[in-house]
């Protein structure tokens, strides 16, 4: 790993951790970047083929009946992370694009999409973002009405990641068998199918796919359905349970990285005729940054070893690990920006670019506000015995 301290060294880890972070990390030293020659999109595609290549979209996507290993999964996010948080993006997606039809696809929708997902050879996507509906779900607008064997998918999507070139989308829609969050169901709808638009690619502020999809009209089988009518809410949580902790593993790989580049700036940096490094303000700066990036990993890989080992669900660990994870990111990054003077906000500098794409993280995924309101519902409950 990237890190200088030894993460699988900690009691959370297996030896077949050990492992994987090294092939991880001889695979992100070996590759050669392709930034984009063939523009954005392909090189978004090309990653997501690498990945599959490399054999580590398994860890996203498993075989078979194999369960989800989190702490792989954080493992990988962290170290693709700490070297370009796009590399990342392209891995969760695949993640957070199947999920569902992993957890509640039958077999034959399984055999259609999983492979290819897993190969790097197909692009997943999840679109549950309305313009009008993103932390309340409960109130998503966009309608799924039966026609016959069909349903006839109208309404909009967007913040999408993957938008305009994924192969399929799985798509959150109102049903309406009762109200809010119980009248969802979720659908595996192809990108090619008659009805579905997909807008110009939204810009982020860090490098990233994503934009709205419109569906007018759009008749897909009945079959297209993930689960039961109305599991659409619960098919969209079983993506977050997994996904929101290994969010804070890969704020944590992009807090190491802007602490390695804070390292070498300080120690090479004069400043009033000495090293930086050698102000006690920095070195105190230094020691809040190393104990964000330390509370932030140790509350990560928590969660996974809670949910790998001890077999624990719920989602008080998941988004305890977003909230401290993604904040800590957030705090370190601002601070490796102020330690790196005017140059730390010129484009084009790696810190500033860090800093682009920590921000995201406190949003994407349910917005820290969401997560503390999570974590308290969740401690309330256990206290009121419910
Ligand atoms: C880079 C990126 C990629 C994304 N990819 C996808 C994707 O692939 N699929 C998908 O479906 N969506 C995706 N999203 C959308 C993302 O999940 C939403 O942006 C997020 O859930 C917040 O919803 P919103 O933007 O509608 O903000 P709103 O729901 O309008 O919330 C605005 C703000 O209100 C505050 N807030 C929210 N809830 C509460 C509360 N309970 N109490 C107090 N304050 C609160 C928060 O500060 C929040 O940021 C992506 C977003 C980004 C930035």
């Amino acid at each position: 790993m990237s890190a200088s301290w030894k993460l699988w060294e900690l009691p959370f880890f297996d030896r077949w951790h050990k492992d994987l972070a090294v092939q991880v990390t001889s695979w992100l030293a070996s590759r050669s970047h392709n930034a984009g020659s063939d523009g954005f999109i392909a090189e978004c595609r090309g990653i997501v083929r690498d990945l599959g290549d490399a054999g580590l979209l398994r860890y996203v996507v498993p075989e078979g009946s194999e369960s989800y290993d989190l702490r792989s999964i954080c493992l990988l996010r962290e170290a693709l992370t700490y070297e370009h948080a796009l590399l990342d993006g392209m891995f969760a997606m695949q993640g957070i694009g199947t999920i569902g039809i992993r957890q509640f696809g039958s077999e034959e929708q399984k055999e259609r999409y999983l492979p290819g997902c897993r190969r790097g050879t197909r692009v997943a996507a999840f679109a549950l973002t309305e313009p009008e509906a993103g932390s309340d779900v409960a109130s998503l607008a966009t309608t799924a009405t039966r026609d016959g064997d069909h349903f006839i998918i109208n309404g909009e999507k967007t913040l999408i990641s993957n938008a305009g070139f994924a192969d399929h989308y799985v798509v959150v829609a109102r049903t309406g068998e009762a109200p809010r969050s119980r009248g969802l169901s979720a659908f595996i709808v192809d990108a090619e199918t008659p009805g579905v638009s997909a807008g110009e690619q939204m810009e982020f502020i860090a490098k990233h796919p994503g934009g709205s999809i419109k569906f007018t009209d759009c008749r897909v089988p009945a079959c297209a359905m993930l689960g039961a009518p109305g599991q659409g809410f619960t098919v969209a949580m079983a993506a977050f349970d997994i996904f929101r902790p290994s969010v804070g593993a890969a704020a944590v790989g992009l807090a190491q990285r802007a602490m390695h580049e804070t390292l070498k700036r300080v120690t090479t940096r004069q400043l009033f005729g000495k090293p930086m490094c050698e102000l006690q303000s920095v070195q105190m700066t230094l020691a809040d940054m190393a104990a964000d990036i330390d509370t932030a990993a140790l509350t990560v890989y928590r969660a996974g070893w809670s949910h790998d080992v001890l077999g624990k669900r719920g989602s008080y660990a998941p988004s305890m690990a977003k909230l401290v994870g993604s904040e800590a990111a957030g705090r370190v990054v601002d601070r490796a920006v102020q330690l790196s003077g005017g140059m730390g906000v010129t484009q084009g500098n790696l810190i500033e670019q860090l800093y682009r794409e920590a921000r995201p993280m406190r949003i994407y995924e349910g917005a820290s506000e969401v997560q503390k309101q999570i974590i308290a519902r969740s401690m309330l409950a256990e206290y009121l015995g419910k």
